[in-house]
């Protein structure tokens, strides 16, 4: 399977030193990896992977190099729009290599992570094996494609339903207990398959169509309330949560909606829970800042999204009654092997208790991730290593499924006598 992978597509290896690339090379033979160039100029990669994006699968790149630094290597992979994966590699402390591979990820790179020289062949390997497992889970997600969609694209999609809710649990990591799920939107293209949200929040927003979107994802037909009282009807009392953007926050007529709305759908607000993901807009925040107040007075939940992030912090938390707080998923993967990763997530933990609101991990892709959370005395957990996001009809299988796999999970479940399904489990 890597083999198939790493070989379709040419892999570039960016070095100055003849002797690393020579050696690089070897460990990638070694891994299977045949169709690689190499470059001793950063400037000669970036011109053959301009030439051709498509044709390369993954880059290997140092990031001291005296013709062009790594970063701005990094930024300008970044602003050719380049698809395929990138490793880092460096003899620069840890940290480094880290803030390097934060900012490739603020552009939207994939990516796999970074070595330190001198480096170690297993390193390498579980580096590609991440690359295929990756591949492999999105592979239902059309991630790749560089097209882009008009407004009036997005409005026949909202006006034909082609806008479906995808649904991830959230479990808490002591019991396994499921808690209740994200609603997700993807857009069921017809001619371009599944389109993941990266490809039409920001449009929507721009568009002025965020209002009908949200709307139809929380209140349509196959909306998320209705979902829910379905589920509630079979007898899965979980909760609900919503990504909600600032700028439908800002009309002040939207926690009346949200609350007809509950009431509609027979569900009490203790059963909602709003994500609060910063847009890039510009927004009224003072008016964000009621409309959140009051959905709060109604007793519903509000969920600081991101956090850690350049739009979501502190002083959010200070003005907002917020009652969970989202580590974001670049604090939580790879925790286990980053210090400096492990103390904010332990700092945000340690916040957040004090101010008793909820603590949730995304991203949760493996057991050492969920492990590590579960000793740092994280609360819950969403992620892939769950589940993934998977459509409403999928939901109540998946729920059976979860309760045999949840066992085994956690071991003290059955001396603790948390055997409470969620059949019986109401809120958190
Ligand atoms: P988000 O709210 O931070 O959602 C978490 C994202 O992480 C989701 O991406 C989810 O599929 C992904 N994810 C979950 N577990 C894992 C994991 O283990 N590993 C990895 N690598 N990823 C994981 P998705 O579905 O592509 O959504 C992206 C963003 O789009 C969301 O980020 C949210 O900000 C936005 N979005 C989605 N639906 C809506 C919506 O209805 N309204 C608004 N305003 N925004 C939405
Ligand atoms: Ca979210
Ligand atoms: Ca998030």
């Amino acid at each position: 399977m890597l083999n198939a992978i790493a070989n379709e597509r040419i892999t570039i290896l960016v070095d100055d030193d003849q002797f690393i690339l020579k050696m690089l090379t070897k460990q990638l033979n070694m891994a299977g990896v045949s169709n690689i160039q190499t470059f001793d100029n950063p400037l000669a990669a970036l011109e053959k992977i301009k030439a051709d994006p498509y044709a390369i699968g993954l880059v290997v790149t140092d990031l001291q190099m005296p013709q062009l630094d790594g970063v701005e290597f990094v930024r300008q992979l970044g602003t050719i729009g380049f698809l395929g994966s990138v490793i880092l590699v460096s003899g620069e402390d840890k940290r480094v290599l880290q803030s390097a591979q934060q900012l490739a990820s603020g552009y939207k790179l994939q990516v796999l992570g970074y070595l330190v020289k001198p480096v170690q062949p297993e390193a390498l390997i579980s580096l590609l094996d991440g690359k295929a497992a990756t591949e492999e889970s999105r592979s239902h997600l059309q991630f790749g494609l560089q097209k882009t969609y008009t407004a009036q694209e997005l409005r026949r999609a909202i006006d034909d339903y082609q806008l479906v809710n995808y649904y991830q649990p959230k479990v808490e990591i002591k019991s396994g207990q499921i808690v209740g799920f994200e609603t997700l939107l993807r857009w069921n293209h017809p001619k371009d398959g599944l389109l993941s949200p990266a490809k039409f929040i920001e449009l929507a927003e721009e568009s002025n169509l965020m209002e009908d979107l949200t709307k139809q994802m929380m209140a349509g037909p196959r909306g998320a309330l209705s979902e829910t009282r379905h589920w509630h009807d079979l007898g899965y009392k979980i909760r609900i949560a919503c990504n909600i953007s600032p700028t439908t926050l800002a009309n002040s007529k939207f926690p009346g909606f949200v609350i007809e709305q509950l009431e509609r759908a027979r569900l009490a607000p203790e059963f909602l829970i709003i994500e609060v993901t910063e847009s890039k807009l510009a927004t009224d925040r003072l008016a964000a800042m009621a409309s959140l107040a009051r959905l709060r007075l109604h007793k519903v939940d509000l969920s600081i999204d991101d956090f850690g992030t350049g739009y979501s912090s502190l002083a959010q938390l200070r003005d907002i009654p917020f009652n969970e707080l989202k580590m974001d998923i670049g604090f939580v993967q790879g925790a286990s092997k980053s210090k400096s990763k492990a103390t904010i997530l332990r700092s945000c933990l340690t916040m957040a208790n004090e101010l008793g609101i909820a603590t949730v991990a995304e991203g949760v892709e493996n057991r050492e991730d969920w492990d590590f959370l579960a000793k740092l005395g994280c609360q819950y957990a969403q992620g892939y290593f769950v589940a993934k996001p998977m459509p409403a009809n999928e939901v109540p299988a998946w729920i059976n499924r979860w309760e045999v796999r949840r066992r085994s999970l956690t071991e003290s479940l059955f001396d603790n006598k948390l055997t409470t399904s969620v059949l019986e489990t109401s809120a958190y």
